[in-house]
């Protein structure tokens, strides 16, 4: 795979230039073989490299006969929607800034029904979960800061709906005075616990420097091995004192929840929401719009919707 994927060679920069690239599945298959073998066909039963082509989608292999099919597998697998549509559906929710509705998806695709809407954007959710999980940190990071926030705007899953207030663990790169990196999320049921520091292992590189609130809990941090600095004036942890970094984000985030996302937000449906909101935060300064599209696709290429599964409690 190329390092660093180039727009207009690796992917459209488009979404005119997306519409000529790909007109029919054939063009989305092939374009689909490249991400999915960037060094030519591989076996995955044998390794080998030998194919015949012997069918839309379909490899031979040369040696032990197994045939694949280049979406087995994939986001793509057994659906009956032409690929070229998933491709323009994909550019659309992948190119537009803040995420969309299903509604707007259903507009734009001239869907007829608003179920097939959104379940084609709950299983695009599902392949925005990143596979690698790189920790944070490393680079030109200066410090990774960590905080939780309360996030409102969810229904709980039972019956007479109330809406939630989901305590969110926030841990974000600081790059430099006003700019951020990367960011890991995730929902705990238990705030201003030691919890947060499972989550710090999880989502940051041992070396790297993490800089929270001065909650005592956050001293062992130093213990585990992290550097440490804990930033005066922040000692409540929780509603209102967050380290700038994380209440950046916890701002966007309940602007992206409230604005954007006008419907409710389901409790069983929230990490998956938490992936969508990631994957935008992580490609929000992208030089083009294909960049999003081109990270979506080796994500849908290589293993479709993979969730990672750390604990989530209370999120099924
Ligand atoms: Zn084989």
């Amino acid at each position: 795979m190329v390092a660093e994927p180039v727009a207009g060679v690796d992917y459209p920069s488009t979404a005119a230039q997306l519409r000529r690239w790909f007109p029919d599945d054939e063009a989305c298959i092939e374009y689909l073989a490249r991400l999915r073998w960037p060094d030519g066909f591989v076996c995955p039963a044998c390794s080998g490299n030998g194919f015949w082509r012997t069918g839309p989608g379909l490899w031979m292999c040369a040696t032990c006969s197994r045939k694949t099919s280049v979406t087995a597998g994939t986001l793509f697998h057994r659906s009956r929607t032409p690929l070229s549509t998933w491709f323009e559906a994909i550019w659309f929710v992948t190119s537009s800034k803040d995420g969309l509705s299903a509604a707007a998806l259903q507009e734009h695709l001239g869907l007829v029904s608003y179920e097939t809407a959104w379940a084609w954007l709950r299983t695009m959710r599902s392949a925005m979960a990143d596979p690698e999980q790189e920790r944070l940190g490393g680079g030109e990071v200066q410090q990774v800061e960590i905080g939780e926030a309360f996030l409102g705007g969810v229904t709980r899953d039972l019956p007479g709906a109330t809406t939630l207030e989901v305590p969110v663990m926030i841990a974000v790169e600081r790059l430099g005075p006003r700019r951020l990196g990367r960011l890991r999320l995730e929902t705990t049921r238990y705030p201003g616990s030691l919890e947060a520091l499972h989550f710090a292992a999880r989502a940051v590189r041992p070396e790297a420097l993490v800089a929270t609130d001065g909650a005592p809990r956050f001293r062992r941090l130093a213990l585990m091995g992290f550097g440490h600095t804990c930033v005066e004036g922040y000692e409540d942890p929780g509603r209102g004192r967050l380290l700038p970094g994380p209440r950046q984000v916890a701002t966007l985030l309940d602007r992206w929840f409230v604005g954007t996302m006008r419907y409710g937000v389901r409790e069983r449906h929230l990490a998956s929401y938490l992936d969508e909101f990631m994957f935008r935060f992580d490609h929000r300064t992208a030089a083009s719009r294909g960049l999003p599209f081109y990270r979506f696709m080796v994500r849908a290429a290589n293993g479709g919707p993979r969730r990672r599964e750390p604990a989530r409690p209370g999120v099924r």
